[in-house]
């Protein structure tokens, strides 16, 4: 079964795949031609979708010197100029919407309802965005220049959101770029390239390589002038220690462990809805998703029958049907990952409640209960479907066990007190606390974290900064006296 009209999305796409069968890189406005080949598949089917190739220290070569050719012409373009470029990707992005979509969802196994709802209108939001800062570049930031050619590493789980968040603010800001997506995820990485073409956008601007961690390695290493990582907090610490020294920009956004507080006045219909925005978007595989659910004693036990009849009625299935809730968790490799840390919570006290593995790349949603503080479940980020629920007393008491992480993303509060809800999300320690909400996103509002979630923003005023650098003090000799 698929979605609305999609059985022409769906063949549209395959059509796409088929003509195209195996991907070269994006360098210098062209792709070239394919090299060393890795298959990317369906996970929700285990089908090989496309042949994409392993970029090589040759390859990075080669993009990076596009890029640097490119830059100084593009960081001279007008702002207006600028932004006609960054309004017309945001335009094919949604002439592609369906396409795009359909791509995203068999590429990573998202529900099709996400990837069109949510994941592809917030991709031409965020180029939208971006363009009014092209627009406002040398007005809002006065005395700043754009940093040079940008390095971006960027993980599966939201691969095409994850591109235009990099890409979109890096080009606004007048720099150029070298992208490499995930290896699970390179398709609309390389759908994205064509559009490029289609806008007309000057060779060298965007530049795609694909391939794994060596490629991403490959473009640390490289000569860029920043790098901006978005994936695990291990690899993050990697590219920092590797980039120590060198006097390159960088920014990382790790992962997370976002704790999500039910008070005692809490809407808790409407929570438990939050928590399926919270855990169970996207199989959990989300880095602000709120996977330690707190919730005040007084309610818990009704809060906790409402959410058990709640994910009893999510439905796990085919990522292309409308109707599925839960699509596909990315790889084997990572639904093995989060069935260990599963088994090692209940293996240290924890009660697993639903959760359960089923055939191929799938896993049902759940929640640890009776959990420890120092469980393994509470503590390690799962990124899955699996959430934590503990209880509290007081308000002190919920700020102390929110803040008990190495993390600072996100949090979620609910209250129908705007008082004890803002009094809490002052108190808790992440960059961006949702007030009766979860997993909200907006092109202007800057997004990122703090300790091992990493530095650095994405999106908004902030956003741009971290993609611009002073320009350096003009020192004027005294005119000499008469
Ligand atoms: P990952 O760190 O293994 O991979 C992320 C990207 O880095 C991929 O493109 C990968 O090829 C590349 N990479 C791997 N090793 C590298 C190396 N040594 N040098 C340079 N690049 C390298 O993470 P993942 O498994 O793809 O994603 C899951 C993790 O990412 C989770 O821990 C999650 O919390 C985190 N994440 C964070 C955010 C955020 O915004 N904070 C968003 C999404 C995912």
């Amino acid at each position: 079964m698929e979605y609305g009209t999609s059985v022409e999305d769906s063949a549209a796409v395959r059509d796409w795949l088929a003509r195209r069968g195996t991907f070269g890189h994006f360098i210098g406005g062209s792709f070239t031609d394919p090299g060393d080949l890795f298959d990317t598949r369906d996970p929700s089917t285990g089908e090989v979708l496309a042949q994409v190739s392993q970029g090589s220290d040759t390859d990075i070569a080669a993009a990076v010197a596009a890029a640097r050719a490119a830059q100084a012409d593009w960081a001279a373009l007008p702002g207006t100029e600028r932004a006609r470029y960054l309004y017309a990707l945001a335009r094919h992005v949604q002439k592609r919407e369906r396409f795009l979509s359909v791509l995203e969802t068999l590429d990573n196994g998202k529900p099709i309802r996400e990837a069109r709802d949510i994941d592809v209108p917030l991709v031409a939001r965020h180029f939208y965005h971006h363009a009014g800062w092209a627009e406002l570049r040398d007005t809002q930031f006065p005395g700043q220049a754009p940093l040079g050619v940008c390095g971006q590493i960027i993980p599966w789980n939201f691969p095409l959101l994850m591109l235009a968040w990099k890409i979109a603010p890096a080009l606004a800001a007048g720099n150029t770029v070298v992208l490499k997506p995930a290896e699970y995820t390179p398709l609309t990485a390389l759908a994205f390239a064509e559009i490029c073409q289609e806008v007309g956008l000057p060779a060298g601007v965007v530049n795609i390589v694909t391939g794994d961690g060596a490629t991403g390695a490959a473009l640390v290493a490289a000569e860029v002038d920043k790098i901006a990582f978005t994936g695990s907090t291990e690899v993050g610490r990697g590219i920092a220690a590797a980039l120590a020294g060198t006097g390159r920009k960088l920014t990382l956004e790790l992962g997370g462990k976002s704790p999500f507080v039910v008070m005692e006045d809490a809407d808790l219909d409407a929570a438990v809805e939050g928590v399926v925005d919270g855990i169970w978007f996207n199989q959990g595989q989300v880095c602000c998703a709120g996977s330690r659910i707190l919730v005040a004693e007084a309610v818990a036990g009704r809060f906790e029958t409402l959410m058990r009849a709640r994910m009893d009625r999510l439905r796990v299935g085919a990522p292309l049907d409308k109707s599925t809730d839960l699509g596909a968790i990315v790889d084997q490799v990572q639904k093995d990952r989060i069935l260990a840390i599963c088994r090692a919570a209940v293996d240290a006290g924890a009660e697993l409640v639903g959760g359960q593995p089923q055939d191929g790349c799938f896993i049902a949603p759940g929640y640890l209960r009776n959990i420890a503080p120092a469980n393994p479940g509470m503590t390690e980020e799962i990124f899955g479907p699996i959430a934590t629920l503990s209880t509290f007393r007081t308000a002190d008491e919920a700020v102390e066990l929110a803040n008990n992480t190495r993390y600072g993303l996100a949090a979620s509060v609910w209250s129908e007190s705007a008082t004890v809800a803002t009094d809490l999300a002052s108190r808790i320690r992440v960059g961006v606390v949702w007030i009766n909400g979860a997993n909200m996103f907006d092109a202007a509002a800057p997004f990122g974290g703090y300790r091992e979630s990493g530095y650095g923003r994405e999106g908004g005023s902030g956003g741009m900064l971290d993609y611009l650098a002073e320009l350096p003090v003009t020192a004027v000799p005294d005119a000499a006296p008469s």
